[in-house]
């Protein structure tokens, strides 16, 4: 039997990393780890990191010095401190870290992860291992399965990596060099695991992948399958009610994958399809293979297979070379598709990425004052969506107690979450609630007696 030792991960950025996280605790729990929810009394600390937002590396440097000061005070105290940096940070920078925080004890990069317990001994030995190898061997074979009561402490709600990496290359995107190339899990490996999930309480499951929507993972006959297929599947396990997947990109909306928003009743009736700007000229220079014509149709063909669908979306703000027009064009493309909600930021270089070495980088002045004008559009867009909700009965799924006593929090089909008086024994169960109030986008509901109608027409009307 191990030693018992605690283990504190703390992931940034994605549900992917999110995700990572936890089959890094699962891989880890044979090794004698248990997760604990704060550094301080940790052995061993991961920082999962995330590369998509500005200054990332800087901000994990940050962290980094934190935790230094921590792993000073366990060694008066007579104990260990391990440090290890993960995820798409440690992928970017390698060995770096280890010259600028020379506290780190191992680096590892998000296809590398499987080996954790291998380059944990090393690190023991005192060798200060780096591994941000692609190997050709799928981690996911090496990955130890997650214990039934891990699963049910995660709640009724689960991710499943289904691809990884994209092949895309926008302009100003570094999955592709952090992530590497697209990459699919088998059809059986990915049913296996909803299937332990479904097994655990889990009642919802997204399915999420970089470019999850090229998934083209081996099938039962041996040959690639959609998207479209796995969801079919993964829609007949007992247990599993509601599927989502994210993230998509407009190219790869197939029409089998379409359909399916028509055909198939566990899929959520909510899409995030982030179209990044409203301008051809911008989405050229963007290099993300797509027309705005193409996006508006996209949408309709979605729209017209599933008519309530709620659209999120993502958008950057100030890409080098964008004009007021260009801009103009974006604003113009959120009332013109009514988005459920949107993420927007503004554009930021990242080093190695051709958006960086482009000319006409926009003033910091110009991007802040248009991504005010973007937000208050979107939040005009969501808060309309909401308001067609007043009045409406759907069913939630409850996830967790609420912030106040006798409260109790889920998610509408539409992913807007929903807060209503009810008993806690509710959490995990589906239940029809009808939504009485709206304030600041938070939405609260009583229990509905009757059963819950999908309303058909809720996200149409943009
Ligand atoms: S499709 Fe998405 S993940 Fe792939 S390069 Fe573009 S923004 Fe990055």
């Amino acid at each position: 039997m191990n030693e018992t030792r605690k283990l504190f991960v703390k992931s940034f950025g994605c549900q992917m990393n999110v995700y990572d996280s936890q089959r890094m605790a699962d891989n880890l729990a044979p090794e004698g780890y248990v997760e604990t929810a704060t550094a301080d009394d940790a052995d061993l600390v991961i920082l999962n990191t995330c590369h998509i937002r500005e200054k990332a590396a800087e901000k994990v440097y940050s962290e980094l010095g934190r935790i230094r000061v921590m792993k000073e005070a366990a060694a008066v105290e007579g104990r260990r401190l391990v440090i290890a940096v993960a995820g798409c940070v440690a992928q970017a920078e390698g060995g770096e870290i280890m010259r600028r925080a020379p506290a780190v004890d191992l680096v590892f990069g998000p296809q590398s992860y499987h080996r954790l317990p291998d380059l944990l001994a090393r690190a023991e030995r005192g060798e200060k291992p780096v591994d941000t190898e692609f190997p050709a061997d799928d981690k996911f074979n090496h990955l130890a399965a997650p214990s039934r009561a891990a699963l049910r402490r995660r709640g009724v709600t689960g991710f499943v990596t289904v691809q990884e990496g994209c092949d895309k290359f926008c302009s100003f995107c570094v999955v592709p060099y952090t992530r590497g190339a697209e990459s699919s899990r088998p059809v059986r490996q990915v049913l296996a695991e909803i299937e332990r999930l479904a097994d655990a309480g889990v009642r919802e499951v997204t399915l999420i992948g970089q470019n999850v929507n090229a998934y083209h993972g081996e099938g039962f006959d041996g040959r690639p399958w959609s998207l479209a297929r796995l969801l079919a599947h993964a829609a007949r396990i007992s247990g599993i009610e509601r599927l989502r997947y994210t993230t998509s990109h407009p190219g790869d909306m197939t029409d089998d994958l379409i359909a399916a928003h028509r055909d198939l009743g566990a899929l959520m009736p909510q899409l995030h399809l982030p179209v990044q700007s409203g301008s051809d000229r911008v989405l050229a220079a963007m290099n993300r293979r797509h027309h705005r014509a193409d996006y508006i149709d996209v949408v309709a063909r979605l729209r017209h297979a599933r008519p309530d669908l709620a659209l999120s979306s993502d958008f950057i703000v100030g890409f080098p070379g964008e004009t007021e027009a260009d801009f103009a064009a974006t604003l113009d493309l959120v009332g013109e598709i009514g988005y459920a909600s949107a993420f927007s930021f503004n554009y930021s270089a990242r080093p190695g990425t051709p958006g960086a070495e482009l000319p006409d980088q926009i003033e910091d002045k110009v991007k802040s004052e248009r991504l005010q004008r973007l937000q208050r559009e979107i939040d005009r867009s969501q808060a309309a969506f909401n308001r067609r909700s007043l009045g409406e009965t759907f069913d939630v799924l409850f996830e967790r107690p609420g912030r106040h006593d006798g409260q109790i929090v889920g998610r509408s089909p539409y992913l807007q979450p929903l807060q209503v008086n009810a008993p806690q024994s509710l959490i995990g169960e589906i239940a029809a609630v009808t939504v009485t109030e709206i304030s600041s986008n938070s939405l609260f509901g009583v229990l509905a007696p009757a059963p819950a109608r999908q309303p058909a027409l809720l996200g149409a009307e943009a």
